[in-house]
């Protein structure tokens, strides 16, 4: 059995070249080699998580088993990986200080002044080698947010110098940065890297690896230039060229040898090949699809597609299972209105109303639900969307004029989506939501049932209003049923309308559960009915 060996994830020059999915992508080759592998996120901003963030700021909270709110890129490792992540996959400075903070008021540090080094560092290593506990995994992989040289990811980086100088056999370094192409000289420029690789040379740590992100192919001249500039083996330099689906990055890494570069420089014993013909498959079919449907994706966050990114993904990856290319319309629901709404739709294989909070654009969500059950279209609502579909079902079937969520209209009269009732007194936003991992019972007779082939699932949550018991009898003989319950508490999960020819609101969110090796059931589901 391997020792725990810890891979940490830098970024240098700029932000969003992608260390998330080079991270994913190293962590899926590793796993293929039958390691056992988790990856983590280390975020350096105060927010505790990104529960409280505003989707424009940083892109979907991703929600995990244990009800984590989280950072979206754990959605890419769940994805690439088809494994669990819990609240340990994702620490920030927030939780960080939080948790030093309290131990202080405890009386832990016995009187010691608390400071940035060793606490905060030991605090921080300490989340890291968590997940090593146990010989639960052979690899850590942990990415770190940020870019090297801000001031919030200090600590992060002393913290990364540090384990490298307590297990300098275990732990590597990877730094990812830029090469630019500068159009007017026609060449590629690696002077950047050369500077990020000094930036985190002053703070004590050399990278073992560098990833290039790169929109030109890297010739050896460059790669040798980087190499010896930046103290690290030729064969460390590996480029990461812009890829046409995000899904093709692990092969791009195994082509450039990363994984073999990382074990034989950490002395891992295992498999010589990577197994990835499932994984392959999947590219394949991506790359030849042989029909295409367009949805229409409602949602008010709709100018930044970082907000529906595991949405965008699950609807992807099932298409991909259907062998057909999904095409996206992104439709802004602050702009939908009922006159509108025939037009803006118009052509659509489904409709998609997607989630969120509060009263923005809600009405648009209603007209397109509408417009979607009136005319026979394959709609899937969640959370939020589904609650629309409630709503616009009593105003429009059951003549409860000015039905709505209490969320939004305290005073209607109709309250068919109320606030749960554990969440009443609840006055601290951050992580009091319903959250994560429920089970729901579902009803043999529905699309539900078709999707999934089981009648007890388990989805993840994050809301805190809820269907109206009081109205269900009213709502079923009426035509929309509650085909998922939770056995415990009743709540409804499911709603459907048997007479359309595919009508589904979830609760939960199924987006969460959705990876390139198990596509879900519910997404594949309604790409189905779309496609009919
Ligand atoms: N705002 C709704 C609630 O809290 C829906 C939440 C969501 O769509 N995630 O219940």
């Amino acid at each position: 059995m391997n020792k725990t060996k810890y891979i940490f994830v830098t970024g240098g020059v700029t932000s969003s070249l992608g260390k998330g999915i080079v991270s994913a992508s190293l962590a899926k080759l590793l796993q293929a080699r039958d390691l056992r592998v988790t990856i983590q996120k280390l975020d350096p901003y105060i927010n505790i998580d990104p529960g409280t963030l505003n989707p424009y700021e940083h892109g979907e909270c991703y929600v995990t088993n244990d009800g984590a709110e989280t950072d979206l890129d754990l959605g890419h490792y769940e994805r690439f990986l088809d494994i669990a992540t819990s609240q340990a996959n994702n620490i920030t400075t927030g939780r960080i200080y939080q948790s030093v903070i309290n131990k202080e008021r405890q009386g832990v540090y016995l009187g010691k002044t608390v400071q940035v080094i060793p606490h905060i560092t030991n605090e921080i290593i300490d989340s890291v080698k968590l997940l090593g506990e146990n010989n639960e995994y052979d690899v850590v992989i942990t990415e770190i947010g940020g870019t090297i040289g801000d001031i919030e990811s200090l600590p992060f980086a002393e913290a990364v110098r540090q384990m490298k100088w307590e297990m300098p056999k275990d732990c590597l370094v990877i730094h990812l940065t830029l090469v630019p192409y500068l159009a007017a000289a026609g060449e590629l420029k690696t002077k950047p890297t050369q500077h990020s690789v000094k930036k985190l040379q002053e703070l004590g740590v050399q990278p073992d690896i560098l990833v290039c992100r790169t929109e030109h192919e890297l010739d050896q001249d460059i790669r040798s230039k980087i190499a010896r500039f930046c103290n690290v083996s030729n064969e460390s330099v590996i480029q990461s060229i812009d890829a046409k689906s995000i899904y093709q990055v692990p092969l791009l890494m195994q082509e450039e040898g990363l994984d073999k570069v990382v074990i034989e420089k950490l002395g891992i014993k295992t498999k010589e090949f990577p197994e990835l013909a499932k994984w392959k498959k999947f590219l394949e079919n991506e790359a030849n699809p042989t029909s295409t449907i367009e949805i229409g994706l409602i949602g008010k966050y709709v100018e930044l597609q970082d907000s529906y990114k595991s949405i965008i993904e699950s609807l992807n990856i099932a298409g991909v299972s259907n062998s057909c290319k999904v095409k996206l319309k992104w439709i802004h629901s602050e702009k939908i209105t009922a006159k509108n709404v025939e037009k803006k739709l118009s052509g659509l294989d489904g409709i998609l109303v997607a989630p969120g909070f509060g009263e923005r654009g809600i009405e648009g969500k209603i007209e397109a639900i509408r417009l979607a059950r009136e005319n026979n279209v394959p709609f899937l609502g969640i959370c939020l969307g589904m609650q629309c579909a409630v709503i616009e079902y009593a105003r429009n079937v059951l003549d409860l004029a000015k039905a709505h969520t209490v969320e939004i209209d305290k005073e209607t009269p109709y309250p068919v989506i109320d606030i749960m009732e554990e969440q009443k007194n609840i006055s601290n936003m951050g992580g009091t939501m319903r959250l994560g991992e429920y089970k729901c019972e579902i009803l043999k007779d529905s699309n539900a049932y078709n999707c999934y082939e089981e009648t007890s699932i388990k989805e993840r949550h994050r809301h805190r209003y809820e269907f109206n018991n009081k109205y269900l009898e009213f709502f079923e003989k009426s035509g929309m049923k509650a085909t998922g319950k939770n056995p415990d508490t009743n709540l409804i999960e499911i709603v459907e309308i048997p007479a359309h020819k595919w009508f589904t609101g979830v609760q939960f969110h199924p987006e969460y559960k959705s990876s390139v090796e198990s596509p879900h059931p519910l997404f594949v589901g309604f790409i189905n009915a779309c496609m009919d």
